[in-house]
């Protein structure tokens, strides 16, 4: 299918993106890189009066150290958060993740921006935002403001934002962990996940001392599953405590049934990949897994 006539503008400004969107009179939507929304046009689930192309507005593409945080600008493509090196170091979860983003050609052209702001419950960005405790900067006509992350998911493909806001950078905490772990399983490699889990700990002497858990698939919008986390403190590395942090997180949950899978499944399967995360997790704090 063809999309409905819009009109189009590509401003070469924030500040005039914004105008635009304001003219528009919430008839108005950004394009960022273009594969969630050129769909939506194409299929007339999305009927415009005006996109607003922000490809022309410099400044919105970069990742930057800023020591305890990771900023990236909305325009960083997924493919420059898959091969950073930075990213690998600091912020190792969502550089692994990446590779599970879609096809190269989508990764190609989609933004961490565009991501976010589409709030599918089933992709990564918007997990890892919420994993993380990141920030999400969004300025509108009003001036700019900072959405934790858990604030920004309102439910599935819905976001706190106003009709004339735009996103311009996420900001990611670093985590200070010694082992983690991402397992995600979707029906084909490259889908969107059925269930996914991410993973954190702290740990000393062989105890955990914090833990942190993200989780998506599993509701209409991304989740930390705090219970889950309070399951695995003052745990070590054994059978036992990894069965009890599974049963922790099949109890945190309730996922919808659809045509992808049951409930039933999905609750079991989020168990399971719990259970590998883990796995992986205490492996990497003693150097058995990279
Ligand atoms: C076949 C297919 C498979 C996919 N599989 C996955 C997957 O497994 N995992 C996954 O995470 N994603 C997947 N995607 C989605 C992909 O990651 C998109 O790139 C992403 O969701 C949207 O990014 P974009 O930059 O293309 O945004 P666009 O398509 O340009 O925009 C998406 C939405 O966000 C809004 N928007 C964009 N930028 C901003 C901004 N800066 N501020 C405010 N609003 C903004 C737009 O108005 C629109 O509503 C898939 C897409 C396709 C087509």
């Amino acid at each position: 299918m063809k999309p409905a006539r819009f009109d189009y503008v590509a401003p070469t400004t924030l500040d005039a993106a914004i105008k635009a969107l304001v003219a528009a009179n919430g008839e108005g939507k950004v394009m960022a890189g273009g594969q969630s929304l050129m769909p939506l046009l194409n299929l007339r689930l999305s009927r415009p009066a005006l996109v607003v192309d922000l490809m022309k507005v410099p400044g919105l593409s970069f990742i930057e150290d800023r020591g305890k945080t990771i900023a990236i600008g909305a325009l960083t493509r997924h493919v420059e958060l898959e091969q950073s090196e930075l990213l690998a170091r600091k912020l190792p979860v969502m550089s692994a993740a990446m590779r599970y983003v879609a096809h190269l050609a989508i990764r190609n052209r989609g933004t961490i921006g565009g991501s976010i702001s589409h709030a599918d419950p089933a992709a990564e960005l918007p997990m890892l935002a919420v994993f993380h405790g990141a920030t999400i900067r969004a300025r509108g006509p009003n001036g700019a403001r900072a959405i934790p992350a858990e604030e920004f998911f309102v439910a599935a493909l819905t976001t706190c934002l106003e009709a004339e806001e735009i996103v311009y950078e996420v900001e990611f905490p670093v985590l200070h962990s010694v082992g983690w772990g991402f397992e995600e399983v979707s029906r084909r490699f490259g889908d969107f996940a059925l269930a996914c889990i991410a993973l954190s700990i702290e740990c000393r002497e062989g105890v955990i001392g914090a833990a942190r858990v993200g989780a998506m698939g599993i509701d209409d919008t991304p989740r930390r599953l705090r219970d889950a986390e309070a399951a695995l403190v003052n745990t070590r590395r054994e059978a036992a405590a990894s069965a009890r942090f599974a049963e922790a997180v099949r109890n945190s949950v309730s996922p919808p049934s659809d045509l992808h899978g049951s409930s039933e499944y999905r609750r079991s399967l989020i168990g399971a990949l719990a259970q590998r995360a883990l796995a992986t997790a205490w492996a990497r704090t003693v150097g058995e897994a990279t």
